[in-house]
């Protein structure tokens, strides 16, 4: 996500410092956007539990703000700290803070469009439901006072205990409230966008609609809310921060009998669960419950890094032993953006490049040999570079080249494959990568409900489109990573947090009110591969919901599709989705991995010109898309899968792994997490994953540091032969014989009992 200011800094400069940060990175993103221009405006944050706020200073050019430069005031806009003096409309700014707990951060700027609102006298009626949703019921226009004095104070004062986050002033600009930083520049460019739509209604002189009134009820309901909420969890990591009691770590005997982590069998694997008989990888379903109150507690901890001597000694390998590796992509930088081209290529202190790949190993260009738990992010269950399915494979492609356009059986045999190992997939369509079919099953569940909105669980990844750049990776954060996408794109996207069932049905029944919800679409083992891990019963419970409000229920299958069993998620948890999403497994980890299949008639969208009409079908296609290397590599993957039991085989190293890693933590005393669903395994050390934006201070104080923390941990592991995915994650192929397993131990073992603490 992007950051409002440096978290790390935050921590040791003490409050007003944080909050001055605040404050200048906040100009720094208005100029950047173009809504301050050298001295126009000001900004504001409050300093958490001090009576205070820190401003920008009067007549001071933003473009050479720094930290120092801001003042510190109380809240009759007396100075306490800082040697310029601070904004005219300081005045202005300590009434919001002394009458609404709710705000924490207020930008005042002269934008154009709502501005010209201004010279007009008009008010912005409820237009749009984001609009009443964030900035208020109406956005209405605080009577002129001269810049500066106690009648705009007054006047500001009366108007802002609607409870409304955005108010033009006349004859001068816009003041707009947040419960952040981020949010407060988000309303502020919510405002100007709305203003400017309204400004071209009105030239239109037609009559403008506006939003029902019982429906602005509700969005404004939801707004004090939200806020309300956001109040009380800053407050609570107010008080967490001036108490920065350690939260103990349960022990190894409080977790449940149950536990996640069974203990190695003397020999081999562990014992085969009923599911893993009935050809499922996992052999028991965590103790959700329990996994997460140990991540709770991890969150709640000092870190625990790496010592700085090991890991010194860790970077040192890169430098003494990749040295061919640093080559190539330092020279990269010049030609490939960052230098890789791969979200899940480790960049820390510098990727590696790889030269060749066999089951569990992989080589690097020096010639050092690794344990490949990254196996390219998920797609090769049977290990990398099977050797019988690149020879099918080899076949294929000498006879019919990669590609023709045309028709091949073999589009056929997969179709048939997919149907008869998820019988929910009645209909199949092959597309080429899992952030095309989202894309493709979104369009055609719009088509096919007539319906709108769609709603994806906070955290959740479900590829880069416009759409879904939403709540990416941090729970609660809407539209922080979405760079480059217009408002509208996201506009009917919407999230719940994880495993939050009440907040579905609220959005579902607010969406209702709204034209209702075309698609609710989860990664049915929890959001990130399994990151924050779903209780067993929460998909029935979502596919009920579905079913009582008329949405179809999607499954991104891209991660657990067949490496869950061969009958994926769907089959493990016995939920029937109506669309699922394929990706990685659906190619064993040939090149166009994606696919939608699903009812049969929400895929005939798919169909040209259905019922004769063209013009009636959700539009998608792809000149490489079903091509005949992809559908045979597919094909054979998968069959050999099946031949192998190869899911349940990665399952058990997968259990094996994390009953090794467990009783590591366990020996050392460490307050690390280990759990796993079948092959995909996580290894939590810096809690990074489980930050999120209801426990938004701590968020901010300490996303960079748990960030690094995890970047210098991939890095170890990297330096003694282990490759992660992101150093937190795992994923087990049937390569992954004990011998694998109990050497990845022992190296994992070097770095855990080389950590801080101990
Ligand atoms: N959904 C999920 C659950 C994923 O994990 C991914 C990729 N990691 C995608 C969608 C996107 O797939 P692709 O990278 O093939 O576009």
């Amino acid at each position: 996500m992007r950051r409002s200011f440096s978290a790390d800094e935050g921590i040791h400069m003490g409050q007003y410092d944080t909050s001055r940060e605040q404050v200048v990175s906040v100009c720094r993103a208005l100029l950047e956007r173009g809504y301050l221009k050298a001295t126009e405006g000001n900004v504001s944050a409050r300093v958490p539990g001090q009576g205070a706020f820190a401003i920008t200073p009067s007549n001071y050019d933003y473009a050479k703000m720094k930290s120092g430069d801001i003042c510190v005031l109380d809240h009759d806009a007396k100075r306490l700290d800082g040697t310029r003096k601070a904004s005219i409309e300081a005045g202005m700014h300590a009434a919001v803070y002394a009458q609404r707990p709710d705000v924490n951060a207020i930008v005042h700027t002269h934008q154009p469009y709502a501005s010209a609102l201004a010279l007009v006298r008009q008010p912005i009626p409820a237009l749009f439901d984001e609009q009443v949703r964030f900035l208020g019921r109406s956005v209405e226009i605080i009577d002129y006072a001269p810049s500066g004095t106690s009648f705009l104070k007054k006047r500001v004062a009366a108007r802002i205990k609607s409870g409304d986050n955005a108010f033009i002033l006349a004859n001068h600009g816009v003041l707009v409230l947040g419960g952040d930083t981020e949010r407060a520049v988000f309303n502020m460019a919510l405002l100007e966008k709305v203003a400017l739509d309204y400004l071209l209604a009105l030239m239109t002189g037609d009559k403008v609609s506006k939003v029902p009134a019982p429906i602005r009820e509700i969005a404004f309901a939801k707004l004090r809310g939200d806020e309300k909420k956001l109040a009380k969890q800053l407050a609570a990591a107010r008080a967490a921060a001036e108490a920065p009691e350690e939260v103990p770590v349960p022990e190894a005997e409080e977790v449940p009998a149950e536990s996640p982590f069974p203990p190695p069998a003397a020999s081999g694997f562990a014992t085969s669960s009923g599911a893993q008989l009935a050809g499922y990888a996992i052999s028991a379903y965590p103790d959700v419950e329990a996994v997460y109150a140990r991540l709770e507690a991890l969150v709640g901890q000092h870190l625990h890094p790496v010592k700085r001597a090991a890991m010194d000694d860790y970077l040192d390998y890169f430098e003494t032993k990749c040295a061919r590796s640093k080559e190539l992509t330092d020279e990269a930088r010049d030609f490939i953006p960052g230098g890789v081209q791969h979200n899940l290529a480790f960049n820390y202190p510098f990727p590696l490049a790889i030269e060749k790949a066999e089951g569990a190993h992989l080589w690097d260009v020096d010639g050092n040999r690794y344990i490949d738990f990254l196996q390219a992010g998920g797609p090769t269950v049977l290990g990398s570079n099977y050797a019988p399915v690149r020879e099918k494979v080899a076949e294929v492609v000498a006879s019919s080249g990669p590609v023709t356009g045309l028709f091949h059986e073999y589009e056929l045999k997969l179709a048939q494959l997919v149907n008869r190992l998820m019988p929910s997939c009645e209909l199949f369509r092959m597309l080429g990568s899992g952030t095309e079919s989202v894309m493709a099953a979104i369009r055609a569940a719009r088509t096919h409900t007539g319906k709108k909105w769609v709603i994806k669980i906070g955290g959740a990844y479900h590829g880069w489109s416009d759409q879904m750049v939403y709540g990416l990776h941090v729970p609660g954060t809407w539209r922080f990573e979405a760079r480059g996408i217009p408002f509208g794109a996201t506009a009917h996207t919407r999230e719940v947090f994880p495993n939050d069932l009440a907040s579905l049905r609220r959005k579902l029944q607010q969406n209702k009110l709204l034209g209702g919800t075309a698609a609710v679409i989860v990664e049915p083992i929890g959001p990130e591969s399994g990151t924050r891990p779903v209780p067993f019963g929460f998909n029935a419970k979502v596919r009920e919901l579905c079913d009582e409000f008329g949405a179809l229920l999607i499954f991104d299958e891209v991660v657990s599709g067949f490496r869950l069993g061969l009958g994926g998620a769907q089959g493990y948890f016995g939920v029937r989705p109506d669309l699922t999403i394929f990706g990685k497994c659906i190619t064993g980890g040939y090149p166009m991995a994606g696919g939608v299949g699903g009812r049969r008639d929400v895929m005939a969208s798919f169909a040209s010109g259905i019922g004769g009409k063209s013009g009636e079908r959700a539009y998608i296609g792809g000149t490489l898309s079903a091509n005949p290397l992809s559908c045979a590599a597919g094909y054979f993957a998968i069959s050999e899968m099946e031949r192998t039991n190869a899911p349940v085989l990665a399952g058990m190293a997968g259990d094996r792994l994390t009953a090794g890693l467990s009783d590591i933590i366990r020996r050392y005393r460490l307050p690390f997490v280990a759990y796993n669903q079948g092959s995909i395994v996580h290894l939590e050390t810096s809690g990074v994953m489980l930050l999120d934006l209801k426990h938004p201070l701590r968020l901010a104080r300490e996303l960079k540091p748990r960030q690094h923390m995890m970047e210098e941990m991939g890095a170890a592991y990297t330096a003694n032969g282990l490759i992660t995915l992101a150093g937190s994650r795992m994923y087990t192929s049937m390569a992954d014989n004990d011998e694998v397993i109990d050497d990845a131990l022992e190296r994992f073992e070097r770095v855990l009992a080389s950590v801080e603490g101990l």
